[in-house]
């Protein structure tokens, strides 16, 4: 988290023990979702009609060979996919970190895929979960990189600390829950918001584009009526989810020893993330495996 760790920030602790920057963003947040609120979604939906969209079903932003493909996503989504897939949260998302790393998915059946039209090639496709091991496993050349990319956030005892979660991704960066050869989301139907509303998003109250080969495409009012509605759901979603994490967060301890006690576990073999989010802190158990 931004702030969350930096020496300045430290000595600037108030008596809530958050930063000042920290009660800064906060309060920012506050500000932000009280105006987002006020959003107008038929102006955004006119603002989306200029624009133009029509998905192309490309998948192409599905797939990390097209660019960051990382699919952020807050607990109450992860809860919808495990109600409708079946699978573990963790099965469903990881920590959420820089794009560099790609995570083994393990995502083995999505339950009821097959009712609802989205088709899985579930063998060929997805190896079997690991049932013994109630945790995640990395590529021990994607694990080498992590302790320099995240110094800042790795306290005293080794562990790395991330902020939310991101969808699990196949060895070769994809979405996991994407349909190999078909270009099919495999929980259409419960995908998340940043898919459902993408190459649209929100940030301070202005609406931007991804790049995207469907943008341009003529779109009807009650299609961009619906982006817009969506989009601001997500938006609100989002900026609530990040102001809980803010309020929820506590300092950890750094001593300076952390990224070389990281960077040891590794060698042995396993170490840990502690994800923060809007309900609390989770500690992820990271086994780390030989590359292929
Ligand atoms: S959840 Fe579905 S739509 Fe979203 S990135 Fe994955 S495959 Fe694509």
């Amino acid at each position: 988290m931004e702030g969350s760790s930096s020496d300045s920030g430290q000595k600037s602790k108030q008596n809530s023990g958050k930063t000042k920057f920290q009660l800064l963003l906060i309060s920012g947040l506050k500000k932000e979702i009280e105006a987002a609120r006020r959003l107008d979604p038929e102006k955004l939906a006119s603002d989306i009609d200029k624009i133009g969209f029509s998905c192309q079903q490309c998948g192409k932003c599905c797939k990390r060979a097209f660019g960051d493909n990382r699919v952020l996503v807050i607990p109450r989504e992860i809860e919808i996919i495990r109600e409708y897939s079946g699978l573990s949260k963790l099965e469903i998302a990881g920590p959420l970190i820089p794009d560099v790393f790609e995570s083994e998915p393990g995502v083995g059946e999505v339950k009821g895929a097959s009712e609802n039209g989205v088709h899985g090639d579930k063998e060929a496709e997805n190896p079997p979960v690991n049932e013994k091991f109630e945790g995640i496993s990395v590529d021990t050349g994607d694990a080498l990189q992590l302790p320099e990319l995240l110094e800042e956030d790795i306290d005293s005892e080794g562990n790395i600390h991330a902020f939310g979660w991101m969808l699990r991704r196949k060895r070769n960066g994809d979405c996991s829950f994407l349909e190999q050869g078909t270009n099919r989301c495999r929980i259409y139907p419960v995908r998340p918001m940043l898919c459902r509303t993408y190459p649209f998003y929100m940030e301070e109250l202005k609406l931007y584009t991804c790049e995207c080969e469907g943008l341009g495409y003529p779109i009807s009012g009650e299609e961009s009526l619906k982006l817009a509605k969506d989009l601001l759901s997500r938006y609100l979603a989002e900026l609530e989810d990040m102001l809980a994490v803010y309020e929820k967060f506590e300092n950890f301890e750094k001593d300076g020893g952390g990224l070389e006690l990281a960077r040891e576990n590794m060698e042995k073999g396993s170490f840990a993330f502690i994800v923060h989010d809007s309900s609390g802190i989770s500690k992820i158990s990271v086994k780390v495996q030989e590359s292929d």
